[in-house]
């Protein structure tokens, strides 16, 4: 740290990423990615002819495919540079002073909070990890919550995020969808009934499309007014050409987006029967993921034997025995349950 940093980001910890290895060597199931490739990149050469000019800053095409699949006037979305810079529009936009966000959850919530110079209340899950509605009435602050949750993957209902904006009526509730569409629900068209909620969600995952960087906000025109206001004060630019060209393709390639997911959901329902029959334990998952604890081996010790056999999952030191499990394709999948028999019959 130089002496030039400003004081107060001084004790700032920043955000760590799951480990992103040079070589191609491992399974790689630390980091939520989509282990499908994106549809579309036969179309980036054509795109990047036009890269000496500026890209359109409001995204305007698509804005009007991704309008269209999802019923929203064009003044009801705005894109970002990946879900995280959006997150960080809507904290600039609608944290005066303080936020809430549910402990554990993404890292990235209390990392703004800092960032921004916010006082964050994080709010405990119940022993069984589930967010407890009533801990978010009346709070007279920003609310944040993933739904699902991670590293979780547990789902709120619908009712009991209504709930929450009920109960939250002069306050933004931003609900972060990265992982919906590997579950079944999602908030999207509360933005029509309530005035303080911001959908937030991303091409990362369900769309396969993490290192496109491409996420999004949905609300009510006023309150997207005015997260565009702090993008267009900071980086109107922020979509660049070649990620808005590979979002339209990923809309109007529904079938295959849809594949995918359900490629995905059907593996986490056959990994977690699997991992029931070999004594983990395991939590009701409605994302692409899971997170899971044995009997008896600790989770450092998992992580570090699948490794060895090159499958990286994500162990966060601070949450008990649990690691978290990206789900793979298939053929990963058959592989990762191959590891994890010889891995744990070894230890018994
Ligand atoms: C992955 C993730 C994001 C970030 O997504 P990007 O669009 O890649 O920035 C946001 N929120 C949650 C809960 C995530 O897990």
């Amino acid at each position: 740290m130089s002496k030039f940093l400003v004081q107060n980001l001084s004790n700032l910890v920043a955000y760590v990423p799951g480990e992103q290895p040079k070589k191609n060597e491992f399974i790689k199931l630390n980091t939520n990615e989509n282990p499908y490739p994106p549809p579309g990149v036969d179309i980036l050469s054509d795109v990047a002819i036009n890269l000496n000019l500026y890209n359109d800053p409001n995204c305007t095409k698509l804005t009007n495919v991704f309008g269209k699949y999802y019923n929203l006037a064009e003044d009801e979305v705005i894109f970002g540079n990946g879900s995280d810079e959006i997150l960080a529009f809507c904290y600039m936009a609608f944290c005066e002073k303080e936020i809430a966000f549910p402990n554990i959850s993404y890292g990235f919530y209390s990392v703004y909070s800092e960032l921004f110079g916010l006082a964050g209340q994080k709010i405990p899950l119940t022993s069984d990890f589930r967010i407890n509605k009533e801990d978010y009435f009346n709070l007279g602050k920003t609310i944040i919550i993933a739904n699902p949750n991670a590293p979780t993957g547990i789902v709120l209902s619908l009712e009991d995020i209504e709930d929450i904006l009920k109960h939250n009526q002069n306050n933004i509730v931003i609900i972060d969808e990265a992982y919906a569409d590997f579950g079944e629900v999602t908030c999207k068209k509360l933005i029509n009934q309530y005035d303080n909620i911001v959908v937030v969600g991303t091409f990362s995952k369900s769309r396969n499309l993490a290192g496109a960087r491409l996420g999004y906000a949905i609300a009510n025109r006023d309150l997207i007014e005015d997260i565009k206001l702090i993008k267009n004060s900071f980086n109107p630019y922020n979509v660049n050409a070649l990620t808005q060209a590979l979002g339209v393709v990923s809309i109007e390639q529904d079938e295959y987006f849809k594949e995918c997911v359900d490629k995905i959901v059907t593996e986490r329902k056959r990994f977690i029967s699997f991992l029931d029959e070999l004594d983990f334990h395991t939590l009701p998952s409605s994302a692409n993921f899971v997170f899971t604890k044995h009997n008896t081996m600790s989770g450092a010790e998992l992580a570090q034997k699948l490794r060895e056999h090159k499958i990286l999952v994500r162990y966060f030191d601070k949450i008990g025995e649990y690691v978290r499990i990206t789900i793979g394709t298939t053929s990963q999948m058959d592989y990762v349950r191959q590891k994890f028999i010889k891995i744990i019959k070894a230890d018994v």
